[in-house]
Parts: structure tokens; C-alpha cells; sequence
């Protein structure tokens, strides 16, 4: 059976005992302090933290390699310009539409605050814009691989990268070495993916235990505008792009994202399913490194489609709610603010939150009405991520094609790069 396929079923199934489990056992001590809390909630830390573990090696290792690769810092130049432009782009065209849409629809017109529950909510700082630029440049790049600060890494890796090419023949056996060091750490992606399918079903019937599905219920309108527009972003706008812009076929890019995007539904973030992203647009879609190193982790930080979308729909939303009337002024600095936003914070859980936040203190609008649509946002998190590393691929893909740098045989092979079964190497083979 084929990795995605056996993925999907142990997802299917965490989900269903997941809702059983909220809807029959929610307070059975038992079940939860063994099943939800106990073996659910450990192997599901488990696995993100694999996932993560392999993010920091694997991209710094990919990236060196990719830049020696194109080994142009012209061409460097163009792909970095082409990628951020068709980011901004894509986030900017998801909110857009989003805020369409919503206000065709409308939700949250007749909302009743009096007779919803308030919960909380605790505005975070957000950091001043000049700072993001500033934050760009590790003062200390051990401590931004210890982050894991993604723009920072790539930053300090890119420059060491071009100064190894500056270097000459001396700087050869560093580029050996890491394009050895990144063979072994897709290898290392391989085996954590073979226990995916267990990783994958703890984190679903860990999360669904929790989340009862009956809490979209009274929130209806806002879920199914923003579930809505996800689709619509996600099989209208970027898959036209996919088709006039990259000259690919939509429908075999998408089959081969979707262990991605599993991924990133079960993880709620873009950042823990760079490796995944990574092998696939590399292995399946056929993407050299040298352009899929740099737009993917690139893209996991700055470029956040599905994010946004929420953003756009939640706005009108709670404008709805309080009855304040926003403007096209109004609107299209929401846009604008949340495109911004999406630069400056990582794809980690629950961040599109706090980038609304952001957003709100901009327009003006009553940052504790976030607190309304906080209990569905674990599982619109789920899908926006899903989104979110969709876009990511999907500018590659076209970055790519536009570079020459894609091979259309794989792309267009339905099986390559399908994972293959994890063994040792025979012992005549091993070193
Ligand atoms: N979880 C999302 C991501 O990692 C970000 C968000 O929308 O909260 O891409």
C-alpha cells in the first residue's frame, strides 16, 4: 500500500476515535488520563518533535547545496525577487478574495453576542514593523539556529553559501561534504515518515477528543465562509496559477502534495512539514534543489495563503458582530497590514491569531472580539495550514518552471519519489 494511502486511513481513524471519544468519553478519567492525555498526547508530541528535529539540519544542509548549486548570484537574486513577489502576491490575492466573499455572505450580521460564552483574549505584543527588518540579521547565528528563526537562518546560511563559491577550489570538499550531509538528512526524512501513519493518527484522535466538532455550530457562518474560501483559494486561484503561470498540471501537482498537506493538517504547522515539503517538491515534483532549498523554507515563514484568508473573513466578521463599518480604506488596510504580517511571523500553531491581532490594533477593531472565534480556530488552523504549504509548493513549482530548474519527467511520473519501504543497505554495501 502506498505511504499517502496507508496516512490517510490511520488520519480517517485517529478523527473518528477522536470524535467518539469527545462525544462518549469526555469525562471517562480512564480514557483520558490513559488514551487522550496518555499515549495520544505522547506519541503526537513525539512526532512533531521528530518533524522538528529535522527542520534546522535539513534546511541549512539543502540550502548550502542549492546555492552552490546555481552557484550565480544573479540568478540567487532573481529567484529570491521572483518568490517573494508571487508570495506577496498569493497572500495577497487569498485575502482579497476572502473579503469579498465574506461580505457577499455576510456572516455574523444577526450574531447574538449576549447569548455566547466570552472567553478571554490576551492581545500579545506585536513587534513594530522596523523591527522585523532589523530581525532579519542574526546577531548571533548560533542562537538563531537555536531558535530555529527560519528568515535568520537562511539569511546567515545563503551568505556563508556565497562566500564558500567566493572561496574558490578551496571551498569544494565544504560543498562535498554538505551535499553529502543533505543526502543523509532526506534519508533521515524517509525513516521519520514511515512512522507517520501512527504520528499522524495520535495527533487526530488527540485533537479531536478535545475539539468537539459541535462547537462549529454556533459558529457556522464564520467556519463555513472561511472553509469556503480556503477551497476556493486552494483549487481556483492557485491551481490557474499552476496552470498559465507554471505550465504544470494542476490535478498531478495536487496529487502529489497531498501527504504534504496531510502533514500539515495533522501538525497545524508550515514550519514543522518543511522536510516533508521539501522531499516532495524535490523527489515528486521534480524541483532542483537549488531553487526548492531556498523558496520552501522561505515560503513556510513568509507566505501564508490560508492564514490570510482567515484573517479577511474573520475581519468582516466581527465587524459584522459590532456593527462597525470598516470602508474600502478600512479593507484595504487590512490587506495590506496582513500581508505584512505574514513576513515577519513563522508558520508555527495558532500564529494566525496573533497576526489578526496585529491587524485589528491597525483598523481599529475590538481586538477581544478575537475571543469569539478562538474555539474554532484549532480546526480552521488545520485547514489554513494545509493551505498555507500548499501555496508554498505551488510558487516553487513556478519559480521553478520559469528558472528551467524543474524536471517535467518527474513531475509528471505518478510514482516518483513515493516512498519506499525503510531497510539497511545489504552487508556487502555497508561501509
Ligand atoms: N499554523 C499556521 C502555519 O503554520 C499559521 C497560522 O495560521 O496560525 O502555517
Amino acid at each position: 500500500m502506498k505511504m499517502t494511502t496507508k496516512i490517510l486511513i490511520w488520519m480517517v481513524a485517529g478523527l473518528a476515535l477522536g470524535s467518539v471519544i469527545n462525544v462518549f468519553a469526555s469525562d471517562v478519567a480512564f480514557v483520558q488520563d490513559y488514551f487522550v492525555n496518555g499515549l495520544f498526547h505522547v506519541l503526537g508530541a513525539i512526532f512533531i518533535s521528530l518533524l522538528k528535529m529535522l527542520v534546522v539540519p535539513l534546511v541549512t544542509f539543502s540550502l548550502i547545496c542549492g546555492v552552490c548549486g546555481i552557484g550565480d548570484i544573479k540568478k540567487l537574486g532573481r529567484v529570491g525577487l521572483k518568490s517573494f513577489l508571487l508570495f506577496m502576491f498569493t497572500t495577497a490575492s487569498a485575502i482579497t478574495l476572502a473579503v469579498f466573499v465574506a461580505m457577499i455572505v455576510a456572516p455574523g450580521k444577526d450574531f447574538d453576542l449576549a447569548t455566547t460564552e466570552q472567553i478571554a483574549f490576551e492581545a500579545p505584543e506585536a513587534p513594530p514593523l522596523t523591527q522585523v527588518f532589523i530581525d532579519l540579521i542574526p546577531s548571533n547565528p548560533v542562537a538563531a539556529y537555536a531558535d530555529g528563526n527560519m528568515l535568520q537562518i537562511i539569511f546567515f546560511t545563503i551568505l556563508f553559501a556565497v562566500c564558500i563559491l567566493m572561496i574558490g577550489e578551496r571551498g569544494r570538499p565544504i560543498i562535498d561534504s554538505a551535499e553529502r550531509l543533505n543526502e543523509v538528512m532526506m534519508r533521515v526524512v524517509t525513516v521519520v515518515m514511515s512512522i507517520a501513519p501512527y504520528g499522524v493518527f495520535a495527533l487526530m484522535a488527540k485533537t479531536f477528543s478535545l475539539q468537539g466538532l459541535g462547537l462549529i455550530l454556533p459558529m457556522i457562518s464564520y467556519f463555513g465562509v472561511v472553509v469556503l474560501v480556503l477551497l476556493l483559494h486552494l483549487t481556483g486561484t492557485l491551481m490557474l496559477l499552476l496552470k498559465f503561470a507554471g505550465r504544470v498540471s494542476p490535478l498531478m501537482f495536487l496529487k502529489k502534495m497531498r501527504g504534504v498537506q496531510i502533514f500539515a493538517f495533522s501538525t497545524s504547522s508550515s514550519n514543522a512539514t518543511i522536510p516533508v515539503t521539501l522531499r516532495a517538491v524535490e523527489k515528486r515534483l521534480g524541483v532542483d534543489n537549488s531553487t526548492a532549498s531556498f523558496v520552501v523554507p522561505f515560503g513556510a515563514t513568509i507566505n501564508m495563503d490560508g492564514t490570510a484568508v482567515m484573517q479577511g473573513v474573520a475581519t468582516v466578521f466581527i465587524a459584522n458582530v459590532y456593527g462597525i463599518e470598516l470602508g474600502l480604506p478600512g479593507y484595504l488596510t487590512v490587506i495590506g497590514m496582513a500581508v505584512l504580517a505574514s513576513i515577519g511571523t513563522a508558520g508555527v500553531p495558532g500564529v494566525g491569531l496573533i497576526m489578526l491581532a496585529m491587524v485589528f490594533n491597525q483598523v481599529g477593531l475590538p481586538v477581544e472580539g478575537i475571543a469569539l472565534i478562538m474555539g474554532v480556530d484549532r480546526l480552521l488552523d488545520m485547514m489554513r495550514t494545509a493551505v498555507n504549504v500548499t501555496g508554498d509548493a505551488t510558487v516553487t513549482t513556478i519559480v521553478a518552471r520559469s528558472e528551467d530548474s524543474i524536471s517535467m519527467g518527474t513531475f509528471n511520473d505518478p510514482d516518483a519519489g513515493a516512498i519506499e519501504d525503510v531497510h539497511l543497505p545489504s552487508k556487502e554495501m555497508r561501509v
